[in-house]
């Protein structure tokens, strides 16, 4: 089918009013559920795929976030498709107030490949909640993943209300020459700018995920080993490509050597490089990716790792020590499994330099002195963050999940993801009973007075 033909038919969709019965919502969500769990092991199967990646890290880090966030939509859609009746102001008294909610028409989303399916399911699905149409369009750098995605939403939903497009470059370039409601974007900053111009064109609203260089910070009297073991894990999930992803770590001097030698030791105990293909270690994408994460490792930083298996595009888990700003890894975004570590000596000097830099998507803080950790979260402008852990904050659906500056513009996740569909419209519904004269002409110094007394 064209893509013209596709765009008709969404937009003949939304104006039939279908997306607005909130009742045929939850049959569409209802069945997405459906068809992903029928769909399973061919989902698992395109995964193991593109990456490698285990059916068990699949779960966590895609299905499962999928199937939590189809719950909760389904559990509050009733409430939060509803109009909210809202105080009313003296001025217009007496009258009633409300905000209506509405969908906003026809969507565009554009996911990444990094975790194909939740960044392109997550939005689509909250698009549908809000009664919108969608047109999906999923990276193809993940091309096994995208293919059955558009296999299995366009064999069993309506052109017209659900379709996925695949392709690269050209074919966002084309979708993007049309006129949309909304479009919601995951992926870099450089092609978020070209979204951002796009969009401009027709005034369509955008929502941008965008990355950036998420800092950690150690302080000098975090629990070493914890510490290591939670920042191993969400650095080397999906092995480091990962928006949300500790980019570097800031370290205490006075704890630096021991806190390396823990990273180093959790490294060992969570992935097993003795045989030389680790079960459960995720690939890089592809040999671009690759060789730009390779030219990254400078062999004489190198504290652990800096091996690489080319035939199979994996780089091990790789620590790089006495490290400074001007390295060349402290450029731009890692989005692989190397991280810097820089020691700092004073924490308000170390703050100010990341302060300098575009704002991140996500910042953490491990340690206790409450007064070091205000200072950081207070001074410091990122998306979302942790204090103590890493990456799990996008788990709870109670938190709106984007970033700022750089790094991104709007958020989604549970009722922020409604929000970022929906227009809310703004109502009074006066009567008929009385009307204060104080607006009218002729103009009185008593009414000025009373409308004085009404505002001020
Ligand atoms: P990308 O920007 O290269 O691609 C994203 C999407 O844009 C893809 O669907 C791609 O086909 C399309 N695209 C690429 N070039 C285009 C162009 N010139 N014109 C129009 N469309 C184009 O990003 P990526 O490599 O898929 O993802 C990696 C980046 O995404 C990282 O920076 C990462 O931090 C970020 N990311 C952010 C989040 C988040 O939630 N904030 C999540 C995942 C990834």
């Amino acid at each position: 089918m064209s893509l013209s033909e596709i765009i008709r038919q969404q937009k003949q969709f939304y104006q039939s009013g279908k997306t607005r019965d909130v009742t045929y919502t939850l049959k569409q969500l209802t069945k997405i559920k459906q068809v992903i769990k029928a769909n399973e092991s061919l989902i698992y199967d395109a995964i193991m795929a593109d990456f490698g990646k285990s059916v068990f890290e699949t779960y966590t880090t895609e299905l499962g976030l999928i199937y939590h966030e189809l719950k909760i939509l389904k559990r509050h859609l009733k409430k939060w498709r509803s109009s909210k009746k809202i105080s009313t102001d003296l001025a217009n008294w007496p009258g009633k107030s409300y905000l209506i909610p509405e969908p906003l028409g026809n969507t565009l989303i554009i996911g990444a490949w990094n975790y194909p399916y939740q960044l392109s399911l997550l939005p689509a699905l909250t698009a549908l909640a809000a009664g919108n149409t969608v047109i999906l369009k999923p990276s193809e750098i993940a091309r096994h993943t995208s293919r059955i995605m558009a296999q299995i939403i366009n064999q069993n939903f309506p052109s017209g209300l659900f379709h996925v497009v695949e392709g690269g470059v050209i074919e966002t370039t084309e979708l993007l020459k049309n006129h949309f409601d909304k479009i919601f974007f995951t992926g870099s900053t450089h092609v978020g700018r070209i979204v951002y111009q796009a969009a401009a064109k027709n005034l369509t609203p955008v929502t941008l995920e965008l990355g950036g260089k998420s800092p950690t910070f150690v302080l000098k009297d975090a629990p070493i080993n914890i510490t290591a073991k939670r920042i191993v894990w969400a650095k080397f999930l999906n092995a480091g490509q990962t928006c949300v992803a500790p980019d570097y770590i800031l370290v205490d001097k006075s704890i630096e050597s021991d806190f390396l030698k823990a990273l180093s030791r959790e490294i060992e105990r969570q992935y097993n490089f003795k045989a030389n293909l680790p079960e459960n270690y995720v690939r890089i994408i592809n040999k671009t990716n690759f060789e730009r994460l390779h030219a990254l490792i400078e062999p004489k930083k190198v504290y652990y790792g800096g091996q690489i298996l080319p035939e199979q595009n994996i780089i091990k888990p790789t620590i790089l020590h006495s490290i400074s700003f001007e390295d060349s890894v402290m450029k731009d975004e890692i989005f692989g499994p190397i991280l810097p570590v820089i020691s700092y000596t004073d924490l308000n000097q170390v703050i100010h330099q990341v302060k300098n830099m575009p704002k991140p998507l996500a910042c953490y803080v491990y340690g206790k002195n409450q007064k070091d950790i205000d200072k950081i979260i207070n001074n410091l402008s990122f998306g979302g963050g942790m204090i103590n852990d890493s990456v799990m904050y996008l788990t709870n659906p109670n938190l709106p999940f984007g970033g700022v500056g750089f790094s991104g513009m709007g958020s989604y996740h549970g009722k922020a993801g409604f929000d970022a569909f929906t227009h809310y419209k703004s109502l009074i519904k006066k009567t008929f009973w009385f009307e204060p004269p104080f607006k009218y002409l002729p103009y009185k110094p008593w009414k000025l007075k009373i409308l004085k007394w009404i505002f001020e």
